[in-house]
Parts: C-alpha cells; structure tokens; sequence
C-alpha cells in the first residue's frame, strides 16, 4: 500500500488536486481511499493557503516509478504556472509518505517522507485514512503522531470531497 500526500496553494486548488488523483488513478494505481480536504495556512514561508489531502493505493510500480510518475504530474498540472507568483507556490505538490513499509534513503528518494511526523497538514488527512498504520522507523501508529506532534496550525475541513 502507498499513501501519497496531495497538496495546492496556487491557482483552482480543488480542481488541481481533483486532477491529480484522476491522474493517479489512471496511471500509477488503483485507488483505494481518499481523505478529506483540508484547507491549512501556508507552512515555513509566506503565501496562501493550501488545501491538503491524502489517498491509499495499490500498485505493482515500483517506488521511483512512482516518483517520476508523480514528478511527471506535477509538471504537467503546473504548466500554467504563472512566474510572478513567487517561487515557493505551487499549483500542485505530490509526496511519497508510505511506500509498503520501505524504507529507502536514495538521492532521490526518501522514504518514508522525512519531517512527516511534524506537520499537521500531512498527519491530519493521513489519519483520516490510516490511523492504525504503523510508521516503519518510528513504531508509531499515524493518530498517535499526530498526539505527539508539535505543529498547532489550524486546518479547516473543506467542503467539497474528492471523488474516485
Ligand atoms: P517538497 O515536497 O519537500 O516541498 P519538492 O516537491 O520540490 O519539495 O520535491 C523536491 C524533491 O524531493 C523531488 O524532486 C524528489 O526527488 C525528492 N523527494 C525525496 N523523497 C521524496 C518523497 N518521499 N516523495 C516525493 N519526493 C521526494
Ligand atoms: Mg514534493
């Protein structure tokens, strides 16, 4: 199983990360679940909010096949980027958090995703989906990270859920 953390700051956020689990969906795996939306003040630099989700899937691909697939969405989903709007924006941004229970630290590729377990915005959707799911280095389960973790940013659940 493969939990991959969506997140937009810049542009239709919704319809960005509503296009990036279709893409997902048809090119990388089967999806399984989705968390719901949260809106999350931008984290670690000045710029507009973000909306944050998770999703659970299953794949045969392996984990970098995954990561340049995603890395392929996300240039794809970001052509329309406008420059002037600051370089730490973006339209779409798409995280390997959990690869099975691999853990990898490639030039490339880490896994799981460093710093994880300090942002609220990465936790809260992933519990939505995975609570009970055991962190392979920190043997933690996903709701008792997000107990333990620092981060107090205030995330609103968004109304609209993405489909799949
Ligand atoms: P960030 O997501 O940390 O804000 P970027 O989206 O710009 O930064 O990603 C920069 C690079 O992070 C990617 O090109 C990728 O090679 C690398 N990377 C390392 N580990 C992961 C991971 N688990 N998921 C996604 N990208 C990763
Ligand atoms: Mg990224």
């Amino acid at each position: 199983m493969v939990y991959i953390a969506l997140g937009s700051n810049i542009g239709n956020r919704f319809v960005l990360l509503q296009k990036a689990v279709d893409c997902i969906g048809s090119r990388i795996g089967t999806i399984l679940s989705v968390s719901k939306v949260y809106e999350t003040p931008a984290w670690g630099f000045e710029s507009d909010a973000f909306l944050n989700a998770c999703i659970k899937i299953k794949t045969d691909q392996t984990a970098l096949d995954v990561l340049d697939a995603l890395l392929t969405i996300e240039n794809e989903l970001g052509r329309n980027r406008d420059p002037s709007e600051g370089y730490q924006a973006r339209p779409i941004d798409l995280d390997i958090l959990l690869f099975n229970n691999e853990i990898i630290s490639h030039e490339r590729l880490q896994l799981p995703h460093p710093r994880m377990e300090l942002r609220q915005f990465v936790l809260t959707p992933l519990a939505d989906i995975a609570a009970k799911k055991v962190h392979p280095q920190f043997k933690k389960s996903i709701e008792e990270l997000q107990q333990k973790c620092e981060d107090n940013s205030v995330l609103s659940i968004w109304n609209e859920p993405l489909k799949f």
